[in-house]
């Protein structure tokens, strides 16, 4: 099985946070990296998009409006939720982050954080789940592994941009499938991230100019897939 239910393209987070200045700018930072964040900004939405989505990772601020971070995530664990979870704490609020951890938080930032920390933390939580569960993708002469984050084809590695990178892999894992251009914006992209109409042309323009122009088809009305081989 799959990692991602959503099957691939790019790592989503789910962000729980009311405080809209903190929200706006961990979501700016964690989306310029790669990831495909959605925002919940109460207790009640968090629990509707956990229940509705398929995260890998999320970030939780425990003082929230509707049911507070801590209740949030006991039910989700109670219902078999793994995604790993960030608690996100005020610095005098220690027995939150006790009773965080306790409830099955995986680790803890303490505002106002370090965003390049944040970003460490995240990747490091990312980095062991993905390396227990991910596969390498294989496809003709291409080659993608998730877990290092590496693209090869032939011998060669070839140097991708996030988006770039979960744009191929979307493709890679269901290579016989025609990806629609909303399934791929789905898959690129947050909720109510801004996506301009062309950009999944422009993401597979750049592709096909680095792994080569034959290896994405073009399913004219439809979409796009792998080439086929073999
Ligand atoms: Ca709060």
């Amino acid at each position: 099985m799959a990692l991602n239910d959503n099957a691939g393209g790019a790592m989503r987070l789910l962000l729980v946070e009311d405080d809209e200045m903190i929200a706006e700018t961990v979501l700016e930072s964690m989306r310029r990296v790669g990831y495909a964040v959605d925002w919940a900004q109460d207790g009640r939405a968090a629990e509707l998009s956990l229940d509705n989505g398929v995260y890998d990772l999320v970030l939780l601020d425990l003082g929230l409006p509707g049911k507070n971070g801590i209740d949030v995530l006991s039910s989700y664990r109670k219902q078999g939720g793994e995604a790993p979870v960030i608690i996100l704490t005020a610095r005098d609020a220690v027995t939150d982050r006790i009773r965080g951890l306790d409830a099955g938080a995986d680790d803890y930032l303490i505002k106002p954080f370090d965003l390049d920390e944040l970003a460490a933390r995240a990747r490091a939580l990312l980095r062991r789940r993905t390396g227990q569960k991910q596969p390498i993708y294989t496809h003709g002469e291409l080659t993608l592994d998730p877990a290092a984050h590496e693209v090869t084809k032939g011998s060669l590695p070839i140097t991708l941009v996030p988006r770039e990178f979960a744009l191929l892999q979307a493709l890679i894992e269901e290579p016989a499938r025609v990806f629609t251009r909303a399934e791929l914006e789905d898959k690129l992209y947050g909720w109510g991230e801004e996506v301009g109409s062309n950009t999944i042309e422009v993401h597979v323009h750049s592709l096909r100019r680095k792994i080569g122009v034959d290896q994405i088809v073009t399913v004219r009305g439809v979409g796009y897939r792998l080439k086929r081989c073999g």
